[in-house]
């Protein structure tokens, strides 16, 4: 490396051209680990703190980025100006940076024009397990008031997917950023937290060839004619490739950002240019791939003028790219002006594309940009914050794509993963959706389904409380009265409060303060002592294998019921009394206690008023069915319902089309054959579970021959038949599934992609070696991503043991991209079959696991300690993994949770499955 090559301060003015006072080089360059200098006057510097903010020496005004990007080399180098203001005169300044290896740093202040040397030392921060704050120490106090800070470095590229980070696709190398939550310190020095939105100036050096994108334009007239930098004159010939051939970019200053919200690609990029009126939309892919950008540019311009008007408030950045990034961890980031995606959700051919990637497209689409606004525009403080910006947008996705395609169900589809949520909402472990967040791993964590679903269903909540166009009032006084600030959820509050005279930070407060579910209780009558009364009461949910809590959980519920023969819903607020009401004269055959399923509650009702409900069949909505369903399957869970009442009520259901209920009856049938069916009961249950589904499976059968106009129909028949070929162990699904396999494998345009996507998988069940090497070679030939995906998630897939481990092998190498092993581990851990096998191929391999991903991507194969429903097999996971991610960030919460789920299973286990063993011999 070569630090000192160009000198710093003349790099940053003439690269940036924004130098406000005169710089000049520094005078001595210290190392980041020199211990501090040798001032004996200074006093130590201030602690790391314990809440992980900065400790107040400065804050940030502005900052002057330079970088020098060729993805081919294994570094990258850097310069920053940052302007802050002293608010006391201090000998140090602390602030972020990880990984960063600093050459220089000084401040120019107007007492020192010329600059002050800076001593660096790096030092962990709260909680931390590695350096993470950077302590600049002066041999004088710098005075308060303006300052400014220059620091020169180079740094790796990151090699997990965070921070800034390269790929190689086809011999050509990108680079990519993706810097929520903490990861921006790892690009270039900063005040990385959230409260500090400043304007940032970029500017970037590439390679000829490569294109350089950011979240401003770049400058038209600056990069058209690079300058020449004359301090690279005086480089030395030592590194000819990094020097020879370079791209200016600068880009326009930027309006107040979050450090966590700066992005950067780099790379030899295919543009595609949608609309430029009254913004530019662009779709960014890797080279040669510029051509499956149509849908993602149709559905981008319809969505962001949906949300503009949502907001009544145009897109406020100067223009719109959407990246797709070929290695990403997360699904997108909602970076302004250059938002991030995972290619496979971009990059979609609407010819061959499954129906579900196409939705899965628009609801990505509608979250990110609902950032844009909300998150981006308007900023949280701290992390704690983090439900806001993220359930806000979640819930957004709903309603956003609703307004766009009602087709899509984007509704009912939110209701179905709130159902999942409660359940590890009503864990012991569970953490409340807003908590104190003191350290990266913490910070880390909170991007859990606690923060998405949850956030989101107190929000659809307060929605429901307020009605819909009260609501949006509120949030749009909220984002025009903080754009380009920093709120948070009392603000909110506030807002929603004053267009709509109610307190509903009253309300929220028990749902976002605490975790656990709210039970109702419901009873009513139409004979005997309290015939024509309805009756509710609140408990929590808590399933069986939970001790007995201390102190009662309490909360104001809104409750809404719907009832037979009634066009509007009812309206309760439940406290911790219980309440009855007359019904009125005509006593309803059926209440159905939760409308809409609005409210973020769990209800109970006993046996009889349980097979009424089911009996009322399609007088109830299909957010009742589905609701009705995942409530049954809870009662079960908690010991309030005998299993073989549920065994009883799922045939009520047979026949059933909406594909969100179908979805719901595998989702608990895959339940039940996990926790309730004892091996000498499989075979039983298999036919039990064909004989809900053989109906549905013969009115859609396979999809081939002729196109399907039903979207929705082709979403259920993959439910179907993955649940007939995977659950019910149907010879003639799997057999059905072999044929489609082998001609996709001949073309994968051969078949409708939906079915693709079912029947490749599900004969792996069945296959041998062969398979697993024709897989592979699909994999590498595969013309889209989605194919990509089917080939590689079929490989997962194999029941044979011995090909599964070699199919897993194949995961230690680099054949597979990181971010596409969670497919292949995804099948192996999700199959009864198959589980035992890949924990112990996990443990045989964590070494080598943990070369291959390294940081906290390996925390992940944690989540199989949940799967386990026996004590010895959760004791030896429990052992295993506590010894094994000691060290690890943002691993403790999901392996306590993943643990406390096999308690579960197996304290439900121990509660039913004798009972179903019964039941279903006697069927
Ligand atoms: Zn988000």
């Amino acid at each position: 490396m070569r630090p000192t090559a160009i000198p710093f301060a003349l790099t940053v003015c003439s690269a940036i051209g924004a130098c406000a006072m005169p710089s000049v080089p520094q005078a001595r360059k210290v190392g980041l680990f020199e211990p501090a200098g040798p001032n004996s006057f200074r006093p130590p510097p201030p602690p790391p703190r314990d809440d992980g903010r900065l400790p107040d020496t400065a804050a940030p005004l502005s900052y002057e980025i330079w970088l020098h990007v060729d993805p081919s080399q294994p570094t990258f180098r850097g310069r920053v100006a940052i302007v802050v203001d002293i608010p006391q005169p201090t000998f140090y300044v602390v602030l972020n940076a990880r990984d960063l290896h600093v050459t220089g740093a000084k401040a120019i202040t107007d007492r020192a024009p010329l600059g002050l040397a800076a001593h660096t030392s790096a030092r962990l921060a709260n909680g931390g397990l590695v350096a993470e704050e950077l302590v600049l120490a002066f041999d004088e106090r710098l005075p308060a008031g303006r300052a400014r800070l220059e620091m020169a470095y180079d740094a790796p590229f990151a090699t997990d997917l965070a921070g800034l980070y390269r790929v190689e696709e086809d011999g050509r190398w990108y680079a990519y950023t993706q810097f929520e939550a903490t990861d921006a310190r790892r690009a270039f020095p900063c005040f990385d937290e959230p409260r500090f939105k400043t304007p940032f100036k970029i500017a970037v050096e590439t390679p000829t060839g490569t294109v350089a994108l950011s979240n401003a334009p770049a400058e038209p007239s600056r990069t058209a004619s690079p300058p020449a930098e004359p301090s690279r004159t005086a480089s030395p010939p030592a590194e000819p490739s990094r020097t020879a051939t370079v791209n200016a970019t600068y880009f326009e200053t930027t309006p107040p950002l979050p450090s966590y919200l700066v992005a950067l690609a780099v790379g030899p990029f295919d543009i595609s240019q949608g609309r430029t009126d009254p913004f530019s939309i662009r779709v960014v892919t890797t080279h040669g791939h510029g051509q499956m950008t149509g849908l993602a540019l149709e559905t981008a311009a319809a969505l962001i003028d949906k949300l503009g008007d949502y907001f009544d408030m145009s897109y406020p950045y100067a223009k719109l790219d959407l990246v797709a990034v070929p290695d990403f961890a997360a699904g997108a980031m909602e970076n302004p002006g250059l938002v991030t995606f995972r290619d496979t959700l971009l990059l979609v051919d609407p010819a061959h594309a499954t129906t579900s990637i196409k939705r899965s497209q628009a609801e990505v689409i509608a979250h990110e940009f609902a950032h844009q606004w909300f998150g981006d525009l308007v900023t949280m403080q701290w992390w704690d914050d983090l439900w806001l910006n993220e359930g806000f947008a979640t819930w957004a996705e709903a309603k956003i794509v609703d307004a766009w395609r009602p087709s899509f169900g984007a509704t009912l589809e939110q209701i179905a993963g709130v159902q999942g949520v409660m359940d590890t909402d009503a864990l012991e472990s569970a953490r409340a959706v807003r908590e104190p967040v003191r350290s990266t791993s913490e910070a880390k964590e909170a991007f859990d389904g606690i923060t998405y679903d949850k956030g989101a269903a107190v929000l659809r909540m307060i929605e429901g409380w307020v009605g819909a166009d009260t609501f949006q009032r509120g949030v749009q006084r909220y984002v025009h009265e903080n754009a380009w600030k920093n709120a948070g959820a009392e603000d909110l509050f506030k807002a929603i409060d004053f267009v709509s005279t109610q307190h509903v930070g009253d309300l929220a407060r028990a749902f976002l303060d605490q975790p656990g579910v709210p039970a109702v209780f419901v009873n009513w009558s139409c004979s005997g002592p309290h015939a024509g009364k309805l009756e509710l009461r609140q408990s929590e949910w808590r399933p069986l294998g939970e001790g007995q809590r201390g102190v009662a959980r309490k909360w104001t519920l809104p409750v809404c019921v719907a009832s037979e023969g009634q066009s509007a819903q009812s309206c309760f607020t439940l406290g911790a009394e219980p309440i009855a009401r007359t019904l009125g004269p005509r006593c309803p055959t059926w209440i159905y206690p939760n409308a809409g399923e609005v409210g973020y509650y769990r209800f109970i009702l006993d046996r009889r008023q349980l097979l009424t409900l089911a009996g009322a069949g399609r007088a109830l909505d299909p957010a009742a069915r589905l609701g009705l369903l995942s409530n049954a399957w809870a009662g079960v869970r908690q010991g309030a319902i005998a299993p073989r009442v549920l065994l009883d009520v799922l045939p009520t259901f047979d026949g059933e089309a909406n594909r969100f209920v179908v979805e719901q009856i595998v989702g608990v049938l895959a339940g039940v054959e996990h926790a309730l069916v004892e091996d000498e009961a499989h075979l039983a249950f298999e036919r039990y579970a064909a004989a809900r589904l053989i109906g549905r499976k013969r009115a859609l059968g396979w999809g081939v021959g002729k196109v399907d106009p039903n979207d929705d129909r082709a979403l259920e028949r993959r439910t179907v038949l993955w649940a007939m070929g995977q659950i019910a162990n149907d010879g003639a699904t799997l057999d059905e599934a072999e044929t489609y396999a082998e001609m996709w494998l001949k073309d994968a345009t051969s078949i409708p992609a939906d079915t693709a996507a079912v029947a490749v998988p599900l004969a792996s069940i069945r296959a041998g070696f062969r398979r697993l090497d024709e897989l592979r070679a699909a994999a590498k030939r595969a013309k889209t991503p989605q194919d990509r995906i089917v080939a590689i998630r079929a490989t997962g897939a194999f029941g044979d043991p011995a090909v599964l481990r070699q199919a897993l092998d194949v995961t230690l190498t680099d054949e597979w991209k990181i971010s596409e092993l969670r497919y292949v581990f995804g099948e192996a851990m999700g199959r009864r079959e198959t589980r035992a096998s890949t924990y112990a191929w996990e443990k045989e391999n964590w070494a080598k696991l943990r070369v291959r991903l390294p940081g906290s991507l390996a925390a992940g194969f944690a989540d199989i300690a949940g799967t386990m429903c026996a004590p010895a097999d959760r004791d030896d996971a429990r052992a295993f993994f506590e010894r094994e991610t000691q060290g690890m960030e943002g691993v403790r919460r999901p392996l306590d949770q993943a643990l406390e789920r096999a308690n579960l299973c197996i304290a439900l286990r121990r509660y039913g499955a004798d009972e179903v063993t019964k039941a279903l011999r006697h069927r």
